[in-house]
């Protein structure tokens, strides 16, 4: 259902402004208002009859299947995926997750996940799918080579990648990795929650079908939980099939929330982007700082290959500490007094979370340093919000210091 076939190719910034403002959901005022309903009141059992038979988008029919509210962002969000036919939305990233791999997945289906998938993720193929008779294996995205062999061996109904990875932030080779799996008939999914449809176009890059946590950058302020799947027109209406299937709907109130928050997303990232990239090089020249793994620093591991496939960023990387004390990411987390320590990343407030990589992985170590091992070295991650860089840096300089040497 896109309605951005007939705009001319404006660029992202713009299409945030205007994306899913249909005047039919809208009304005659800015944003699309919270419209809140189960049940539609007919006016006769003939129009009833008539309506039953159709459940298209955009036509009010019951309020498991949404109503305006949610399909302004929706609309929105496959306005500014370039390549979506339509976009479903979830309670949350992870119902995303599930529900996209629930509409692909089969008993007796094998799945490929990538070794650097969110926990959450991989979790699912190791719980949920399990149970259910769909078989898994873990693969390293950086390997091409290992990726075919282990296609050809595993005939895999579908492919699930993430890139950046998650915590360690390597980035993958996606196109090169989605023609293999398509040469193979099978489906690539991606987790693009850290990019979003800003910073890379998934579909445009050989994925069949992208999910995000709309809880990180889309809501943008900490304050909800929702995720979505968009895709091309046949795997859009697989994926709108199982939700309706599983019941799931985002309330009108998160809805609109959502795409409040939307309007702003371009310049909040770009913002916690160039704050990031600051932090991460004065990281890289301080003495207590073994590795900064973020994607868009020059010479970070994955760099190369986001600069070639990836048009933006945000504010969420990774470093290793030098210490070979285990508790000092943690110490470090706790004397630091502008960061938040908790999960979740993508608010305008800037979070700590120290990490420890080697426990969510499978097949692969995490990064190597000069080919010492940096698997056990304490790691740390920040999401950058928008607080001003250097006030940042005075705040990492001083709990830093209070690390014993080195
Ligand atoms: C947070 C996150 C999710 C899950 O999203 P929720 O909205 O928290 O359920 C999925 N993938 C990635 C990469 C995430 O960071």
């Amino acid at each position: 259902m896109s309605a951005s076939d007939e705009n001319k190719p404006l660029k992202p910034a713009t299409k945030l402004a205007h994306a899913g403002r249909r005047p039919e959901w809208t009304g005659r005022v800015v944003n699309p208002p919270v419209w809140r309903g189960s049940t539609h009141l007919y006016e006769s059992e003939a129009q009833r009859k008539a309506a039953t038979s159709g459940t298209e988008d955009g036509e009010f029919f019951y309020g498991r299947l949404g109503g305006p509210t949610q399909w302004a962002l929706a609309q929105a969000l496959t306005d500014i995926e370039p390549g979506a036919y339509g976009t479903v939305l979830y309670p949350s990233g992870v119902a995303a997750i599930a529900g996209c791999l629930l509409a692909v997945l089969r008993p007796g289906d094998h799945l490929l996940m990538s070794d650097k998938a969110y926990d959450p993720s991989r979790a699912m193929a190791t719980g949920l799918l399990k149970r259910m008779g769909i078989t898994h294996s873990f693969f390293d995205p950086l390997d091409l080579a290992g990726f075919e062999a282990l296609v050809t061996q595993k005939s895999p109904r579908a492919v699930w990648f993430e890139s950046p990875g998650s915590l360690t932030m390597e980035v993958c080779d996606v196109p090169a990795l989605a023609s293999i799996a398509r040469a193979a008939k099978a489906v690539s999914l991606i987790d693009n929650t850290w990019a979003s449809a800003l910073g890379f176009a998934a579909l445009d890059h050989g994925c069949d079908i992208t999910m995000q946590s709309l809880t990180k950058h889309v809501g943008g302020h900490s304050d909800l939980m929702m995720g979505s799947a968009s895709a091309g027109e046949r795997w859009y209406k697989a994926l709108r099939r199982t939700s309706h299937e599983l019941g799931q709907v985002v309330s009108p109130d998160d809805a609109a929330l959502a795409a409040r928050g939307l309007r702003t997303m371009k310049v909040r990232l770009d913002q916690e982007m160039a704050s990031a990239l600051k932090i991460a090089q004065w990281l890289e020249n301080h003495p207590k700082v073994d590795q900064v793994l973020c994607p868009f620093l020059r010479g970070a591991p994955g760099y190369d290959l986001w600069s070639r496939d990836f048009t933006g960023g945000c504010g969420l990387f990774s470093f290793f500490l030098k210490s070979e004390d285990p508790e000092a990411s943690g110490k470090l987390a706790d004397t630091l007094n502008l960061f938040g320590l908790g999960y979740s990343w993508g608010g305008y407030e800037s979070l700590v979370l120290p990490i420890y990589p080697v426990t969510h992985r499978s097949v692969m170590d995490a990064p190597k340093r000069g080919g010492a091992l940096g698997g056990n070295r304490p790691a740390v991650r920040l999401s950058i919000g928008l607080e001003d860089p250097d006030d940042l840096i005075v705040d990492l300089d001083q709990a830093l210091g209070q690390l014993d040497s080195p």
